[in-house]
């Protein structure tokens, strides 16, 4: 592969320093990189992943989740119920893989924060700046409506207009998008703009010194204070030394480096996230869903309740790939179907954390719904269905293990009637706080609300983990701000 950051690689892993060292290139990382640099500071970025360029995979997902997601797509979280959750592992984290929408964090989220925080740091007043820039970097738009494509999207607007909800056009960071709906492959088109190429290649340009394929193991302390960092490559272990370490692993990473340096009861970690489930539903008319992007529209109606409702990449691998349980009959009449049907993302903030334990150097996840978000989620799947019926759907599959299949509102109620919480087929590919900022150190926190440790004044963190509370929408713009904001005041 003809690597254009070949130049920046560190060769010799013998006896390196740096004064900046961070760990992780995701939403968090990359933004630290790039501010660090533009103030002419010596950093080394460790990424546990490889580099692809945007365009590498071509739309393959096999190719793409064995490459660039960690553990070939899903780490598992155990509970009532177990459900997968999805990252990035390489050059660009989380933002390589995922759906570009980019959101300013929700007002009624940071008047929450500036009162848990006892500050006006991350204000709507001081953020707006930042996020403007983030916004230019990353040229983010308002996705429009087209006559030909994107037609699942459209029907959310033909929903809200009937029952007159909140259906808005979302921002995303693209750059004439070619509606080849594989996100999260990257792009086919190089048209997503993730932070590899708007904060990494430019820091690159200006000396930013990389090492891929290198895992961070362990954060070691001399007289107390963090000075070195253990890392694996190819199989070898080495160590670099440094004068400050800025932690961007990803919310589940992060904590767990921090437990296998600190020791396990350092922080008790627990994380929120976000819940997806999928609705297929088969409409009366063809939609060609395949014909568009992740979506262009969102329901937003619901927003104050934390739900979401959306559009999703349509793909016949992750169609059938989630509806495991139909026979052969079944299988046959959605591939005759294929051009009329159409995948919707119900997305809600759930009340309950997922908690991480470190297990042999292994983060262990475990988590129970509340039984208030399965009425909630009961709730909101009858209502998005009367919706879906009363436009043209004829038959929805509903985000079940067992796939049920319903023609009406009657079936739907019948089938939530019927399952339980362990029988929810359910994704999160958000998730937050689990090594969150606080003005007081207590067992959930280990962060200031500088991001630095209350523990070692050269250790900080930038990434999803230090998110006081969850967002409500998709978190990669709240991430950036907030260590936008910590880089430019602190270094
Ligand atoms: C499929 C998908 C779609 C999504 N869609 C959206 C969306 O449209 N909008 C949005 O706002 N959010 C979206 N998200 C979520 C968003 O991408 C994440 O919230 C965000 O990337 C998290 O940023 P981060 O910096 O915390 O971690 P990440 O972006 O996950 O980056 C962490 C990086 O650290 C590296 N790393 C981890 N451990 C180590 C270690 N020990 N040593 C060295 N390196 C390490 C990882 O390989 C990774 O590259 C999506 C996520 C996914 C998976």
């Amino acid at each position: 592969m003809d690597d254009q950051l070949k130049k920046n690689y560190i060769e010799d892993l013998e006896d390196i320093s740096c004064d900046y060292l961070v760990v992780g290139s995701g939403a968090g990382g990359s933004v630290a990189c790039s501010e660090l640099i533009k103030k002419n500071k010596d950093v080394i970025l460790v990424e546990e992943g490889s580099h692809y360029k945007i365009d590498h995979f071509k739309g393959s997902i096999a190719d793409s989740f064995s490459k660039v997601w960690r553990n070939s797509g899903v780490t598992p979280i155990l509970g009532n119920p177990s459900f997968g959750y999805g990252e990035g592992m390489c050059l660009g984290g989380g933002t390589y893989i995922n759906g570009g929408l980019i959101y300013r964090t929700a007002d009624t989220v940071l008047q929450d924060w500036e009162q848990r925080l006892k500050s006006k740091i991350y204000s709507k007043e001081n953020l707006k700046p930042i996020f403007e820039k983030i916004e230019k970097n990353l040229n983010v738009t308002v996705e429009k409506n087209e006559i030909d494509k994107n037609k699942d999207s459209q029907i959310l607007f033909d929903i809200s207009k009937k029952n007159n909800i909140k259906c808005v056009n979302v921002r995303r960071a693209i750059k004439n998008c070619k509606r080849n709906n594989k996100c999260t492959t990257g792009c086919v088109s190089g048209a997503k703009q993730s932070t590899l190429q708007n904060y990494i290649y430019p820091a690159a340009a200006k000396g930013l010194r990389i090492l891929t394929n290198t895992r961070a193991e362990k954060i070691l302390l001399k007289n107390n204070k963090p000075f070195k960092l253990k890392v694996k490559k190819d199989q070898k272990y080495f160590k670099i030394k440094f004068n400050n370490i800025i932690l961007a692993c990803g919310p589940i990473q992060t904590p767990l480096l921090i437990k296998k340096s600190f020791n396990n009861t350092s922080l008790k970690s627990r994380m929120h996230v976000h819940h997806n489930l999928r609705l297929n539903v088969v409409f009366n008319k063809p939609l060609n869903s395949e014909i568009g992007t992740i979506f262009t529209s969102q329901i937003q109606e619901y927003i104050n309740d934390g739900v979401l409702f959306s559009a999703s990449n349509f793909d016949k691998s992750y169609l059938f790939s989630g509806l495991n349980n139909l026979n052969s009959n079944q299988y046959e009449f959605l591939k005759e179907n294929i051009n009329f049907l159409a995948t919707y993302l119900f997305q809600i903030k759930a009340t309950n954390e997922v908690k991480i334990f470190n297990f042999n150097n292994i983060p262990v996840l475990h988590y129970n719904l509340s039984e208030s978000d399965f009425i909630k989620i009961k709730k909101y799947l009858l209502l998005f269905s009367k919706m879906m019926f009363e436009i043209g759907a004829k038959k929805i599959y509903l985000p079940f293990s067992n796939n049920c299949e319903a023609t009406n509102v009657d079936e739907v109620k019948k089938s939530l009637d019927f399952n339980k919480i362990k029988n929810l087929d359910m994704v999160s590919v958000h998730g937050m706080s689990s090594a969150r900022m606080s003005l007081d150190n207590t067992p959930n926190s280990f962060f200031n609300i500088e991001g630095r440790s209350f523990e070692y004044e050269n250790l900080y963190c930038v990434d999803a983990s230090i998110l006081p509370t969850s967002t409500i929408e998709s978190p990669q713009g709240s991430i950036m701000a907030l260590s936008h904001s910590i880089t430019e005041r602190n270094f």
